[in-house]
């Protein structure tokens, strides 16, 4: 999160300014100096804004200094902030300097917060050692990763290194403990994107005869686009062992190319509770022109949180006349965050004429990278006499590929 402070109209600063400013407010062609000046102090700070790296000091609606903060000050109930002004080459500053202000919303409060994506790398973070501390650059402070692992080894081990080695070793060999702990390793390495290192441990747990690692050998290989052939071989073992991923991964592989085998382990994986093996039959049953059947299977995987089986079925739904039913089913997907569903509401209000409803879906599909959302967005900013706000949406829908919007930005500069 970052702070916002925005200046109010060009004023005389009082004769006690604590700052021993001489004025205060916003004037155009002001440097970025005197807008820091004029904008760190004095306001009334909560507790919040002690968690906050960066300060943005907006006036006439831009962006017209942006810094870091150090420390704050207090006097009285009024804090001022202290800090550094950032300059080109930080991506917080190169994002930001100049634009409109980003945390522009309907409240009139000068003072607001925001996260930008800009500073991700440079959030503040309690540090992983549990100090409580904070930390700006990976997971923990300065030699606290390595107090964290002595703490474990004196706790669990009398401080005997040795122990703790012969422990790890005996756990993790390739003829040790079991396949569990080979797995769970794994998983950890596929959550740092050490898909290597992941492979790795899969094949090791696989050998001890973990099924879950032979499933995750066949995402890794089909999914991921190392060898077909070796996924559906681990697919196969894998749904052989009894994994619910694997079963449906080898029922998809299979139906895929018509083969009837792979619907009898999608059934097998679907009574098993598998959302995804309900879902992938609906659609099979579905291209297969059977839609009593597709429509019961869609709304088991739906039932069971599958979310574009929700979409379906309300399309299923839709199609048979059925608008309420279907706007549930939409309604629902779309709180899961799914942007065709949000979408498709905005259709569905806009040819209902609730504009404003049909708005707010589009709205959020477009903040979701959609760009049919972003066209109909423009569209309705044309219909309303507003070229400008309607060429920005098309642009906008154009850059992510979207044709109409292609040939609609041809016909407005045209
Ligand atoms: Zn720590």
């Amino acid at each position: 999160m970052a702070i916002r402070l925005r200046l109010g109209p060009f004023a005389e600063a009082a004769a006690d300014d604590p700052l021993g400013r001489e004025y205060v407010g916003w004037f155009p062609r002001m440097t970025e100096a005197e807008a820091w000046e004029s904008g760190r102090g004095m306001w009334k700070l909560g507790g919040r804004a002690r968690r906050e790296r960066f300060a943005f000091v907006v006036g006439g609606g831009n962006v017209c200094a942006i810094a870091e903060i150090v420390d704050i000050t207090d006097r009285k109930d009024r804090s001022a902030l202290v800090g550094g002004l950032l300059a080109t080459g930080h991506p917080v500053y190169d994002a930001w300097i100049g634009k409109p202000d980003p945390f522009a919303n309907t409240s009139r409060n000068p003072v607001a917060y925001e996260a930008l994506p800009e500073e991700a790398p440079y959030l503040k973070r309690q540090c992983y050692c549990g100090c409580g501390e904070f930390t700006t650059s990976g997971d923990f402070l300065p030699g606290h990763d390595v107090r964290a692992l002595q703490d474990r080894v004196r706790l669990f081990f009398g401080s005997s290194a040795k122990d703790f080695l012969d422990w790890f070793d005996t756990t993790f060999a390739d003829n040790g403990a079991g396949a569990a702990p080979l797995y769970e390793l794994a998983e950890l390495a596929k959550r740092r994107g050490d898909l290597t290192g992941a492979e790795d441990l899969w094949n090791r747990a696989a050998a001890l005869g973990s099924a879950k690692a032979m499933a995750s050998l066949g995402v890794l290989h089909t999914i991921f686009g190392k060898d077909p052939q070796d996924g559906e071989m681990w697919y196969r073992r894998g749904a052989e062992a009894g994994d619910v991923t694997a079963m449906t991964g080898l029922g998809a592989m299979l139906s895929a190319r018509s083969d009837i085998e792979g619907e009898s382990w999608l059934i097998r994986a679907a009574d098993t509770g598998s959302a995804e093996a309900m879902f992938t039959l609906a659609e099979i049953l579905h291209s297969r022109g059977d839609h009593a059947e597709a429509r019961s299977w869609f709304l088991r995987a739906a039932d069971a949180g599958h979310v574009r089986a929700m979409v379906s079925l309300g399309d299923l739904i839709l199609k048979r006349g059925d608008e309420r039913e279907a706007v549930d089913w939409y309604t629902q997907a779309a709180g899961h965050g799914d942007t065709r569903a949000m979408f498709r509401l905005g259709n569905y209000y806009l040819k209902r004429g609730s504009e404003e409803r049909a708005r707010g879906w589009f709205l959020q599909a477009a903040e979701h990278d959609h760009p049919g959302a972003m066209y109909a967005l423009g569209l309705m900013r044309r219909r309303a006499g507003d070229q400008e706000a309607a060429q920005s949406w098309w642009r906008r829908a154009a850059d992510l590929g979207h044709h109409q919007a292609i040939d609609g930005l041809k016909g407005l500069s045209a």
